[in-house]
């Protein structure tokens, strides 16, 4: 995948001094973003005006993403396509896009959905609309999945980066479906109607948004290669590319996500569908570009 070259987004940001299950440096933060959600307080201005406090200082706290290095630039860059491609479908249905945060952190992490650590896998939170990332999964992923695309052997491939690229831009991307899912009210309707159900209804349910989230990242990737035409060319694609997502959303699912421990109440360790399933929604969005043939509910809402 290209990605060097383009717009970083200004939403990523790192988690430092993530050692501590609850720090109250990032409690502080998290609440002073719903702060800024629910009451516009800038939540810089809060923190730096004593407004919020939440367990007073601590070594734990999150700044923006100011680093170099190579996974953080990547983040951003594919933060930023997303945001690029989901200001123009809302644009298109003549609404307005909120963009997501991103936290990149290590270890442990406090989210408004609860305590998370590396092993719980990416994950979006709805209650802070934040995405968070770990960065050793991300190095996990790249030597787990590089090995499929050095077979692909690409000379282009030594200059734009390294395989698996791609693989991780469709992680991202299917957590942002995640976050378009909250902004469409999907979320709340899922979370409202499995109440009302057996538990088994309600994983069926979880399923369900699991794949959608698959479909929009495929939505995602059709727009974001009609856009990057324009700005490199080929676009950002290149070969083996899709067959890297198709492996990784076979990968990355129920096995990964079920090393989640300790009681986190987290969005995405509910089961994520069959391999097959993934593939064939992700594929779907993939090929229309279009997020109304991601109607993987069909009426089940
Ligand atoms: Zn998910």
């Amino acid at each position: 995948m290209k990605w060097q070259g383009r717009r970083g987004s200004s939403n990523v940001r790192t988690s430092s001094g993530g050692g501590k299950m609850l720090g109250g440096g990032i409690g502080g933060i998290i609440i002073a973003g719903i702060l800024w959600l629910v009451f516009g307080v800038n939540p810089m201005t809060a923190l730096q005006t004593g407004q919020v406090v939440a367990g007073g200082g601590d070594n734990t706290s999150t700044e923006p993403a100011t680093s170099d290095d190579r996974d953080t630039q990547f983040v951003k860059v594919v933060l930023a396509d997303t945001e690029a491609v989901w200001h123009q479908v809302f644009n298109e249905a003549g609404q307005t896009y909120q963009e997501p945060s991103l936290l990149l952190f290590n270890n442990q992490v406090s989210s408004a959905c609860g305590s998370a650590t590396a092993a719980t896998g990416p994950f979006y939170c709805p209650g802070d609309q934040t995405v968070y990332l770990d960065l050793s999964f991300f190095a996990e992923m790249r030597q787990n999945l590089g090995i499929t695309g050095d077979q692909q052997g690409s000379g282009d491939r030594e200059n734009q980066g390294k395989a698996g690229d791609f693989a991780q831009a469709y992680v991202i991307s299917h957590e942002v479906g995640h976050h378009v899912q909250t902004l469409l009210g999907i979320t709340q309707q899922v979370s409202q109607a499995s109440r009302q159900v057996t538990q088994t209804q309600a994983n069926k349910l979880s399923v369900l948004q699991e794949l959608q989230a698959d479909c929009f990242a495929g939505v995602w990737a059709h727009r974001n290669q009609q856009r990057t035409e324009s700005i490199v060319a080929g676009g950002f694609l290149e070969a083996g590319d899709v067959d890297e997502a198709i492996n990784a959303a076979g990968q990355i699912g129920d096995d990964r996500l079920a090393r989640a421990s300790g009681g986190a109440v987290v969005p995405d360790n509910f089961t994520h569908g069959t391999s097959q399933q993934r593939v064939y929604w992700f594929t779907r969005g993939l090929e229309n570009g279009n997020v109304q043939t991601c109607d993987t509910f069909s009426g089940a809402l």
